[in-house]
């Protein structure tokens, strides 16, 4: 099964796409977690990647369909995947369709978490993640059980990203509705498109995600 999140930023597709991971068995591709791998690295990409970034701009389809075809033939992907964070342009959606059609292979459900926008910078400015193992947290709606500890393994060290913050984060919703949400119709057509309540907790999110996968 392959399944393709979308959702402005903040919508919870990270923290979704983890708890489907392990559910389903699947591998999650989060274009954002490369990226941000590419940056630590040190690698070419990474330093042109970082000014984008941190403007709140979206890195270019070139570099970002090279990304994505080199990961997603790499074999553990054959037991299916969750895409989180590509595609976002429709150059980008064109070209996962055509690499998949290549491999004999297809979207089985594209799962929109639809979420306000007045709840966007809330989210981006109360997440951090563990320094240790990046499990996800929230300062107001997902705290560690107990405070300063990661819940997964232990680790007292916790970050935050730096395009996380109000002023990138209206640079990136903007470019959600720009750039992003016409991939909506795009995939309305192709009858593979649901919607979800992503202003719900996160446990109903999960519930709604598993009911549109049970269902076709
Ligand atoms: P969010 O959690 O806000 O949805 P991501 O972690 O998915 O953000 O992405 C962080 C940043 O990485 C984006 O703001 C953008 O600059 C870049 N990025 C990630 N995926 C893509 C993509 N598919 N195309 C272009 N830029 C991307
Ligand atoms: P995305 O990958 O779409 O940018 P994340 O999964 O990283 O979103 O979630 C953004 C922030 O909001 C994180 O701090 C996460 O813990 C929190 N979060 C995710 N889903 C929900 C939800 N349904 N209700 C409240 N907070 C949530
Ligand atoms: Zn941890």
């Amino acid at each position: 099964m392959n399944v393709l999140l979308l959702g402005p930023p903040g919508a919870g597709k990270g923290t979704q796409a983890k708890r489907l991971e392990e559910a389903h068995d699947l591998v999650q591709l989060s274009t954002g977690d490369m990226l941000r791998a590419a940056v630590t690295s040190g690698s070419e990409i990474g330093k042109q990647a970082q000014v984008i970034i941190d403007r709140g701009e979206l890195v270019s389809d070139g570099t970002m369909i090279a990304m994505i075809r080199e990961r997603i033939q790499n074999p553990d992907c054959m037991k299916g995947f969750i895409l989180d964070g590509f595609p976002r342009t429709t150059a980008q959606a064109v070209a996962l369709d055509l690499m998949l059609s290549e491999m004999d292979r297809r979207l089985d459900h594209v799962i929109e978490i639809k979420l306000d926008d007045g709840v966007v910078v809330e989210r981006i400015t109360g997440r951090f993640s563990c320094a240790n193992c990046g499990t996800g947290y929230h300062a107001k709606f997902k705290k560690p059980k107990r405070k300063g500890i990661c819940d997964a393994c232990g680790g007292s060290e916790f970050s935050r990203r730096k395009d996380d913050n109000a002023e990138t984060v209206t640079s990136r919703l903007e470019a959600y509705h720009r750039q992003t949400a016409p991939l909506l119709p795009y995939y309305q057509a192709s009858g593979a498109l649901s919607g979800v309540n992503g202003m719900a907790d996160i446990d109903e999110v999960t519930h709604q995600i598993e009911s549109v996968l049970e269902a076709a």
